[in-house]
């Protein structure tokens, strides 16, 4: 058996990998991002791994992500090699009749939780009345959701629209500001956590995303202030998204000094950048993100190292669709006992979602907060080549020609 191509094509805005093997099998995986700058490169890079893994075994996937993976590298940079393990995995599930969840270990849950980011209803002024109004909706959605995270703080450039509320000096996005907060910024914060509480009442998990910008005594003094709302997690305070380092020191202090949980990882590649963070246990819950980090294989290891040094997990996903969403669910029914849930990935073009272009998603895909484990072979779900051509971009119509080289 041999990998006889790899290619890329922008399926209803989403980068998708194929990878092609000489009995006819192809395995799929999806690109972290859907971002316009990002798209030309990915497609760029699947051509550049192509040739390192052309003609190798993939039942020996360990040595073929050994040619490709010393090329990761913070997100994005290690979206595509993340994507080929994943068709890999998939690939390999096809060929031997079996559920990745099994080639991965075996699953110890038959469903797993996903939590909450973004359900569509946009925050519009980051106002505590906004935050109140959103989080209000949200708790109604149908997949019944009972963890919700929300942006404050510098995500997102959230603090620079709030006058006064830092020192320090706006860059304007994606760039992550930083800072010291004044007094009227904390007191800002507290309001709209307040508010989110509220709005969401007792038995639902909320999470902050607050990052990366928090100066260190910013950090320490915003998480003793929200320390009486039950949080879930405070991520990414001192680093994260768009930020090509980890600050583990940083983390450190804040860790020690606070008592709400302490997340971070979404932005870090491979088992090698989260060895720091897990041996000097600097946070309390890590979130590697699998489309960014090096894949299913990588983020396997990532958990279970956690786990052996008491730290917990709740995965970033940056997948903007089912293929990446179906692919976490695979490795995290694997997790030990530190899984805490995933995030729920809404791809930005719903016809992912609801124009069939993927078949055999569970129904309801979402039930009660859970997505109930796949058990067909591969990922459990195949592309509907139909549906998928009429939303393929112009040019990568050849996506769809089986083993024709491109
Ligand atoms: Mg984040």
């Amino acid at each position: 058996m041999k990998i006889v191509d790899v290619r890329c094509a922008i399926i209803a805005d989403t980068p998708v990998v194929r990878v092609d093997c000489d009995n006819g099998l192809s395995g799929f995986g999806q690109i972290e991002d859907v971002r316009e700058y990002r798209a030309e490169y990915v497609k760029q890079q699947v051509q550049f791994y192509r040739k390192f893994i052309v003609g190798l075994d993939p039942t020996d996937h360990q040595h073929v992500m050994v040619k490709i993976n010393r090329f990761v590298g913070f997100k994005p940079w290690g979206s595509v090699v993340s994507a080929i393990d994943v068709a890999l995995w998939d690939l390999l599930g096809k060929h031997f009749g079996l559920p990745v969840h099994k080639l991965l270990g075996g699953k110890v849950r038959d469903k797993v939780r996903v939590y909450n980011t973004n359900t569509g209803e946009p925050l519009k002024n980051y106002a505590p009345e906004d935050y109140y109004e959103v989080a209000r909706k949200r708790k109604e959605h149908p997949y019944g959701f009972k963890i919700f995270k929300f942006g404050v703080g510098f995500h997102g450039g959230i603090l620079d629209g709030v006058p006064e509320s830092y020192y320090g000096t706006t860059l304007g996005g994606p760039h992550p500001s930083r800072g010291h907060l004044t007094e009227s910024g904390l007191k800002y914060l507290v309001r709209c956590v307040e508010a989110l509480r509220n709005a969401l009442g007792d038995g639902v998990g909320l999470a902050l995303d607050c990052g990366p910008g928090f100066s260190v005594p910013s950090a320490v003094k915003f998480s003793r202030a929200v320390e009486g709302f039950n949080i879930l997690w405070l991520e990414d305070l001192i680093t994260g998204d768009y930020t090509p380092y980890t600050e583990v020191k940083a983390y450190k202090i804040v860790r020690m000094k606070s008592t709400v949980p302490i997340h971070t990882g979404e932005q870090i590649c491979t088992r090698y950048g989260f060895k720091e963070l897990i041996e000097r246990e600097a946070v309390d819950i890590i979130g590697p993100d699998p489309a960014d980090c090096g894949g299913l294989s990588e983020i396997k290891w990532i958990a279970e190292y956690a786990d052996l040094h008491q730290i917990l997990i709740a995965p970033h996903s940056g997948f903007n669709g089912p293929i990446g969403l179906m692919a976490s669910v695979h490795v995290t029914s694997t997790f030990p006992a530190n899984f805490i849930a995933m995030e729920f990935p809404f791809a930005q073009n719903k016809i992912w979602w609801d124009g069939g272009i993927v078949k055999g998603l569970p129904q309801p895909l979402v039930e009660d907060g859970y997505v109930k484990v796949p058990e067909k072979p591969g990922l459990g779900i195949e592309l509907d080549e139909n549906i998928a051509r009429k939303h393929v971009r112009e040019g990568d119509e050849d996506f769809f020609e089986t083993n024709a080289p491109k």
